[in-house]
């Protein structure tokens, strides 16, 4: 067993409650593309250059088109050992919450009861001028989507670059920073905010900070333990150890 696989443990059985961060790396093992690594590329596109209310007014069926496939990557989408693992943190009663830039739906999937979407859902649609509202189990068949209400287009019920967080979400999330014992971060490369200042909020409290990531990130510099690897590899073992750990406590 690797030894900061044993720090990471250590740390999350010996105080709680734990919350967690996670982007789109935890996803990354259910094929699901992330942003800025391989495969992440739609045509010729950057997704900075998709993902913004300028891009939609421009080109709302091209914006649409890179949904229509993303959705269907979506859609196809399994939760994978590491939103398994996080789902029986949360059975153990250590983690109290899972925080999540992901628009993937995966973490509700695999059980977890408390999710925070801080981007929105790409599961769910709204429309631009009116209160409708959503969910889909499939992409739209014809793009660009029209609101059944009023007619005018419907949108992807998530946050684009340049658009605020939905605000119950966010204060919810930095209540949950303000009294958590410590923060996972999973597969995020930490530079979207404010999500990315989330770890920050906990250490300034005095919270720990245990980071799961292939590589780097902007938040390892604040990590008490970094464990380099994929996450769906690494976290079910970190919580396979926490279970042993606290059966062992209790026995
Ligand atoms: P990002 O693409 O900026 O970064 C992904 C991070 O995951 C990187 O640091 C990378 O090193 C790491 N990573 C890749 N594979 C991993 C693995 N198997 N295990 C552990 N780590 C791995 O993603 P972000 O930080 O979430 O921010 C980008 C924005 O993209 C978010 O706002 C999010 O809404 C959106 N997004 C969501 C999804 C999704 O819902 N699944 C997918 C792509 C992008
Ligand atoms: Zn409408």
């Amino acid at each position: 067993m690797r030894e900061e696989i044993v720090e990471a443990a250590k740390l999350i059985a010996s105080t709680r409650p734990w919350i967690a961060l996670t982007g789109a790396g935890i996803s990354a093992d259910s094929g699901i593309p992330t942003f800025r690594g391989p495969n992440g590329l739609w045509r010729r596109y950057r997704p900075e250059d998709l993902a913004t209310p300028e891009a939609f007014q421009r080109d709302p069926h091209l914006v649409w088109e890179w949904y229509r496939w993303r959705m269907e990557i979506v859609f196809r989408a399994k939760p994978n050992p590491a939103h398994t693992a996080l789902k029986r943190l949360e059975d153990l009663g250590v983690l109290v919450c899972v925080i999540t830039q992901n628009v993937d739906g995966l973490h509700q999937l695999a059980g977890t009861r408390c999710v925070i979407e801080l981007h929105g859902s790409i599961r769910r649609v709204r429309c631009t001028s009116c209160s409708y509202r959503a969910e889909v189990s499939e992409p739209p068949t014809e793009i660009p989507p029209r609101c059944p209400e009023c007619g005018s287009l419907l949108r992807p019920d998530v946050v684009w670059f340049g658009e605020p967080i939905p605000s119950e979400a966010l204060s919810r999330a930095l209540e949950l920073c303000e009294r958590a014992a410590g923060i996972i971060v999973v597969g995020t490369s930490g530079v979207v905010m404010p999500a990315g200042m989330l770890p920050h909020i906990v250490k300034s409290r005095g919270g720990y900070v245990v980071e799961i990531n292939i590589e780097p990130s902007a938040i390892t510099s604040i990590a008490d333990v970094f464990v380099r690897g994929r996450a769906s590899e690494v976290l079910p073992q970190i919580v396979a150890l926490v279970e042993e750990m606290l059966r062992r406590a209790y026995s």
